[in-house]
């Protein structure tokens, strides 16, 4: 019976039948709705019922009230427990236990805490254990929620339980808590309790009810608690109104041999590997496995060990994945025999297992193409697929200090750095670090998310820093247990060989190597899913990708990565390195139109032996290259040496080189005698670049190659400017032909970057052959801020809301996309047909190339590493806007 969601906010599931939906994520948490999506599915989940993320806004809403309706709601949920499981909440004979689990739309591990096994007191702990016949597990079950209790709603810190226990232990004799006796445990959930009295005034409720409703409230709370706040502005979870609540009957995995819990993949997240991939823990309960209390098995192991168990759960990995279309993370417990399944969602993968995923899937229908391209690989995937690895033939072996488990691949070199604080540090001074840890926690991700790599030496491959480094991509190897971790003192050690703060230390994620010193690393391959996955992608891509590339090699790269052209070569460099610069500064310091020329003629064989090499390597493909663009005294020298060396070969006096210096220097260079500015007023600085371009592409054609040249002047705000350089632009051209007796085809168009030049894009467009729009200026300009300076004041803009996101970083859409959106549009009123792309950093950034997708744009350039990002996401923009 579907509800009303404006008045409902319990939604209850169980016995082959639901209230709720996998689509009702934001309502109910990615959690609450594939518990109820998984029980209309028929699969054995126990019974529950989710309490509305409505229900948490409004409870942060009005200080801590619940909405009205939602009491009885609850009373009715537990209603429903009670008869599906035949048990009462608080009875001392057959008593009902439940859960409390907290779950947001957007799954955030370790975030916020569950509470077991609510519903224990004496009276039904006694109950518990005669229903059972198994007292051991009676007791265990009420220590852990104590415990539980404690931490998660009364604020006393897991560690005090567990050093109750451990002395517990100690006196007992015991390895570990399975050792622990029936009475053993009696004993301890006597001292549990007069903990939790010690430490909060109150005794251990014992009510049910007000368990229930504090624990409830404890996970509305937790909403806002530091931690949560914190992975959500890190991830840039924006706009979810609260957590939701599940209260779910209780399983049992820490019943004896025939039980217990468990975590698994339906595939390898690493690899991709098509096989089950996780760990259990026999004869325990819930958080045991990720705890790492004792040391989980291989989940593979549960075959010989529960082959039945082992079966059903291959049956459910396979209904799981034809039903979701992905990879699924699952939870389950056994209870005497009885598998269980508590929780599922897609499940975090690497790059490469992402892309491995995204094919075998298709391969085996489980799922289209479509549905690959547009869900099972992230722009992110690709990025961290291009990530560097260790050198094949680095000799690293002797400097080995320990391996732990491969927990997340990508190889990393940084200073070892012993606290989230230190790793966060370091990073805002542009080091690089890798943050080493007994384990991780919460609230160690800002660190985790500033270093390079993490390292802990505890943990198993579901510890917090695995799954974490996992989702971001993050290269960490887990629970290096050789190592020992000071991290009071800022050290660690292999017992032989100690390294400190600030020591190089290297570590790769695909082996679990930890390493003395810097290992060389290299960039990756592609392997063969990699480029069947990107061939998929084009089928789906309308948006054209270029690249931004100065030399052949960065040409040759991005062609490798599938760019469709260069859209933007900056000639900058090409002015520099021993020869060019000279002459470069020697025509910056000519005082005749002659000597200038002379200058410029030594400058113009490099230049066209540049471009011809670019050429050469992008036969049949456009190149855009932009005329000089930074202001003049960039090329100039300011030491005293570098004035005296340009003084001798000029022929002139170090003070007249001095002086000429001091001439150029501007206030604002960013708004100074630079792009096009230079061109109109050295125009023969036009004409030699013209010339170098031409001649180089003529040259090239000469040899059978299919050449496009595409001149781009920058920075140019009206009409006029764009004129006059058009003019010399084709003059020279013509005179080139004329010379060689050959043409080619060449397009003349301009950057659009100054917000003047967008507004009057109908006038320039009129003139122009195309438009790219430099959107790193464009932004400069429109916001007013200098690029170089905004460091002082961004950040905190970012922080404090007042910008959603640093705007050179990712595209504002509203303020300067508004530009870009016109001047396309006033461009493509003078000419329909006129080629529009953007070659701004934004040009590779997945959210920016979706706006310039819907802005109708032809095209994004971006950096070659980026291509194949900017290819899916161009892709996904498309799939998204036809749907
Ligand atoms: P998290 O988001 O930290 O994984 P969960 O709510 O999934 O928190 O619960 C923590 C652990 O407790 C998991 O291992 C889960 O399977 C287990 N658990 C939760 N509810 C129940 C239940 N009703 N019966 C048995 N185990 C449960
Ligand atoms: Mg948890
Ligand atoms: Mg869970």
């Amino acid at each position: 019976m579907p509800h009303d969601s404006d008045t409902t906010f319990v939604y209850r599931f169980g016995d082959g039948s639901a209230e709720g939906s996998k689509e009702m994520k934001a309502l109910l948490g990615g959690k609450g709705a594939n518990l109820n999506e998984m029980s209309a599915l028929g699969l054995p989940v126990p019974p529950g019922f989710t309490i509305t993320t409505e229900a948490c806004h409004y409870y942060n809403d009005h200080d801590g009230d619940w909405p009205r309706g939602m009491q009885d709601e609850v009373e009715g949920g537990i209603a429903h427990l009670e008869t599906l499981m035949d048990r009462t909440l608080g009875d001392a004979e057959a008593p009902l236990l439940v859960s409390v689990r907290s779950g947001a739309a957007v799954s955030m591990p370790g975030m916020m805490d569950s509470v077991l096994n609510l519903g224990l007191n004496d009276d039904t702990v006694a109950g518990l254990a005669r229903a059972t016949g198994n007292a051991r597990f009676a007791y265990d079950a009420y220590r852990r929620l104590i415990d539980m209790f404690g931490d998660v709603v009364a604020g006393v810190p897991h560690r005090r339980f567990e050093d109750v226990m451990t002395e517990l232990k100690d006196e007992r004799g015991a390895a570990n808590d399975l050792d622990l006796t029936a009475d053993d445990l009696r004993t301890l959930v006597d001292r549990y309790r007069a903990l939790f009295e010690d430490e909060t005034g109150e005794p251990f409720p014992s009510d049910p009810r007000e368990q229930l409703r504090r624990a409830i409230d404890a996970v509305f709370d937790s909403w806002r608690n530091e931690r949560a706040v914190k992975y959500r502005k890190i991830n840039n979870i924006t706009g979810l109104r609260g957590t939701a609540v599940n209260v779910q009957a209780m399983v049992y995995g820490n019943m004896g041999e025939q039980s217990g819990t468990g975590v698994c993949f339906t595939r390898n997240p690493a690899t991709g590997e098509n096989k089950l991939f996780g760990e259990f823990l026999p004869n325990a309960q819930g958080e045991d496995v990720v705890a790492g209390i004792r040391t989980p098995r291989d989940i593979q192991e549960l075959q010989d060990l529960m082959p039945a168990i082992y079966d059903e759960l291959q049956e459910v990995r396979r209904t799981l994945e034809a039903h979701y279309g992905d990879m699924q993370d699952l939870e389950f417990t056994i209870q005497d025999g009885t598998l269980y399944i508590l929780q599922t969602r897609d499940g975090k993968r690497t790059g490469p297992a992402a892309i491995k995923i995204a094919v075998d899937m298709v391969d085996e229908e489980l799922i289209d193409r479509r549905r690959a391209v547009a869900h099972l690989v992230e722009p992110r995937h690709l990025d961290q697929l291009l990530h560097p690895h260790f050198d094949e033939d680095a000799d690293y072996e002797d400097d080995v200090l320990g391996t732990g488990l491969p927990a997340s691949p990508g190889a990393a070199v940084g200073r070892a750095v012993f606290s989230a604080d230190d790793a966060e540090a370091a990073a805002k001074n542009g080091e690089d670090v890798i943050l080493v840890r007994t384990e991780t926690s919460p609230e160690d991700v800002g660190g985790m998310d500033a270093a390079q790599g993490i390292i802990t030496s505890r943990g198993g491959m579901t510890s917090h820093a695995a799954v974490v480094a996992r989702g971001w991509g993050k290269p960490c190897v887990a629970g290096c247990d050789a190592l020992t971790v000071y991290e009071d003192e800022k050290r660690f050690t292999n017992g032989s060989v100690t390294i400190h703060a600030g020591d190089w230390i290297s570590m790769d994620g695909a082996t679990g190597a930890v390493i003395r010193g810097k290992v060389p690393l290299v960039e990756p391959e592609m392997t063969g899913a990699f480029s069947t996955f990107m061939a998929w992608v084009d089928e789906f891509r309308t948006l054209g990708v270029r690249a931004n590339a100065d030399t052949a090699d960065d040409a040759q790269q991005a062609l490798d990565f599938g760019a469709a052209g260069i859209g933007l070569c900056r000639t900058e460099h090409m002015f520099f390195g021993d020869e060019r610069i000279l002459a470069m500064r020697e025509m910056i310091l000519a005082d005749t139109e002659d000597a200038r020329r002379d200058a410029l003629d030594a400058l113009r064989p490099h230049q066209r032996s540049d471009f011809a090499d670019i050429f050469r390597v992008m036969d049949g493909h456009p190149v855009t290259i932009r005329l000089l663009d930074p202001p003049l005294h960039e090329f100039l020298p300011n030491d005293a040496a570098g004035q005296k060396k340009l003084a001798e070969r000029a022929g002139v006096s170090v003070d007249a080189v001095r002086e000429k210096v001091e001439a150029l220097e501007e206030f604002n260079p960013m708004l100074g005698h630079r792009g096009c500015r230079l061109g109109i007023t050295v125009p023969a600085l036009t004409e030699m670049q013209t010339r170098a371009i031409i001649e180089a592409a003529l040259d090239v054609q000469a040899d059978g190659i299919s050449v496009h040249p595409e001149i781009m002047v920058p920075l140019v705000s009206t009409r006029a400017e764009f004129d006059d350089q058009r003019r010399v632009i084709e003059r020279t051209i013509q005179t080139v032909f004329d010379e060689r007796e050959a043409s080619v085809d060449v397009h003349i168009g301009t950057m659009i970057e100054v917000p003047r030049a967008a507004l009057q894009a109908e006038s320039i467009g009129a003139a122009a052959d195309f438009f790219s729009f430099g959107t790193n200026d464009l932004t400069q300009m429109t916001f007013g801020y200098s690029r170089d300076d905004a460091g002082s004041f961004l950040p905190s803009y970012v922080d404090e809301g007042l910008l959603p996101e640093d705007p050179f970083q990712a595209l504002d859409q509203e303020g300067v996309g508004e530009l870009v959106r016109l001047g396309t549009e006033r461009g493509r009123t003078a000419n329909p047909e006129l080629p529009v792309g953007i070659c701004g950093e934004h040009g590779g950034e997945p959210s920016s190339i979706a706006f310039c997708y819907e802005a109708g744009l032809d095209y994004v350039s971006c950096s070659p590493f980026r291509v194949p990002i900017a290819r899916l996401a161009a892709a996904q923009a498309a799939i998204k806007a036809d749907a």
